[in-house]
């Protein structure tokens, strides 16, 4: 839920914006540690978290959830090594790599580092049990169909690229490599819906029951949304909780054994607790439409571009005169990218569309909200522009955790 920036209870309110502003210069991301360990607590009924690092993976976060003893999912060999600079240990159940293919440079470092492997396909089990037998898996099952907030975060069904079809096929290849089987995997897609949520239980079950091997954990995935709207619900954690936990006793009673569940969220801990702070460098009218033009562009936040994602925007005045609520005019708020998708307010497919944004004088500061999931962490340098920094509000002061890249650090891999 976007938070209001005139509340001063909350960590993120106009005067911390204001002294963030002078000490960093815009543009930057701030994160508000407080709210990533309110949203962990919120979860505290399952028996593992699993941080979904690739919605923020700067290491100071990753350190963060490992104080709080909330373990890590890793689904690249850069990630993996994020977990383990962070203080994640190999060897254990801390650090999971999660994918549906294994190049051969991640496949040595899982082998070597002991690291389990939740695998998407065939191959990968395969190619693994060939170099380390004996290796760890969980299986990630596409239980045949699927959900998400839009069709590129839909990760089940016919069209998925992600999970096993048929996982009955991967138990002659565990026990060719004596492999051992952890656990069962859904990631079905970003966004809940309560119906859906009791048709993957019911798979979950029923995979189990089909393949009847003595797992030890299942994993309900990721996919908790969050309100990035004021009028939109967050979700019922205790109705996701009571789903899966009576999967898990299920699974119990079939198993005659103890079974973990654990949670694999990334938007749910972080999103809420980032904003994105821009300066407007200059406005503009054509015949029907005003235009906002800010110094971040979809190669620092991409969701909008990408996705036809909600940011809630909020106004700051560079000159200190008292914004006028009263007055909203329809505002298109853009980039500096030489592409004409560069629009902060689009809908899905792309469609340009208005908000009602109090008047904006270049010079004022644009605050984009709830951008702590998929925010840096999805940046590029798109035309050659350098990623931006990154802070973080801890114990009632700011740290840098990610610095401004140069130009000249973007060129040297070139020169
Ligand atoms: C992306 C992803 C998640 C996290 O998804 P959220 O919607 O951010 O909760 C969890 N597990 C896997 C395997 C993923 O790929």
């Amino acid at each position: 839920m976007p938070q209001l920036l005139n509340n001063n209870d909350n960590n993120i309110n106009i005067n911390k914006i204001r002294y963030l502003i002078k000490k960093y210069r815009p543009p930057f991301w701030v994160y508000d540690g407080d709210m990533i360990c309110k949203k962990i607590k919120l979860l505290k009924k399952f028996d593992v978290i699993r941080f979904a690092q690739k919605s923020c993976s700067n290491i100071h976060i990753l350190r963060l959830m490992k104080s709080k003893n909330v373990k890590v999912d890793a689904v690249s060999l850069g990630e993996i090594e994020r977990a383990l600079i962070s203080g994640f240990k190999s060897n254990t159940n801390e650090i999971i790599f999660t994918a549906d293919m294994l190049d051969e440079e991640t496949l040595h470092k899982v082998a070597n580092y002991k690291i389990p492997v939740n695998a998407g396909s065939l191959d990968m089990l395969t190619q693994l049990g060939q170099v380390s037998p004996g290796h760890h898996v969980w299986l990630r099952i596409n239980p045949g169909f699927g959900y998400g907030h839009s069709k590129k975060t839909n990760t089940g069904g016919d069209n998925s690229k992600h999970g096993i079809w048929e996982p009955k096929l991967a138990l002659p290849i565990i026990k060719k490599y004596k492999l051992k089987l952890i656990g069962l995997h859904m990631h079905i897609g970003s966004g809940v819906n309560y119906m859906h949520l009791t048709k993957v239980c019911k798979s979950m079950i029923q995979n189990v029951i089909e393949l009847n091997q003595k797992i030890s954990s299942i994993s309900a995935g990721g996919g908790l949304s969050i309100p990035y709207k004021f009028n939109e619900k967050p979700i019922d954690i205790e109705k996701y909780f009571i789903s899966w936990d009576y999967a898990r006793k299920k699974i119990s009673t079939f198993l005659k054994k103890n079974i973990q569940l654990e949670i694999e969220p990334g938007r749910f801990l972080v999103a809420e607790s980032g904003i994105l702070i821009a300066r407007v460098w200059a406005t503009k009218k054509t015949n029907n439409n005003n235009f906002v033009l800010v110094d971040v562009g979809f190669n620092d936040l991409m969701r909008p571009t990408m996705y036809g994602s909600y940011h809630h925007i909020s106004v700051i005045s560079g000159d200190n005169r008292k914004i006028d609520l009263k007055n909203m005019i329809d505002t298109i708020v853009a980039g500096p990218l030489c592409e004409s998708g560069d629009i902060f307010t689009q809908k899905i497919g792309g469609t340009i569309q208005t908000r009602k944004l109090p008047e904006i004088k270049t010079g004022d500061y644009l605050i984009f909200h709830d951008t702590g999931a998929y925010g840096a962490s999805m940046s590029s340098n798109y035309n050659t522009r350098p990623l931006i920094q990154e802070i973080l509000l801890k114990n009632n002061h700011s740290i840098v955790i990610r610095r401004r890249q140069t130009i000249q650090e973007i060129l040297k891999l070139e020169q």
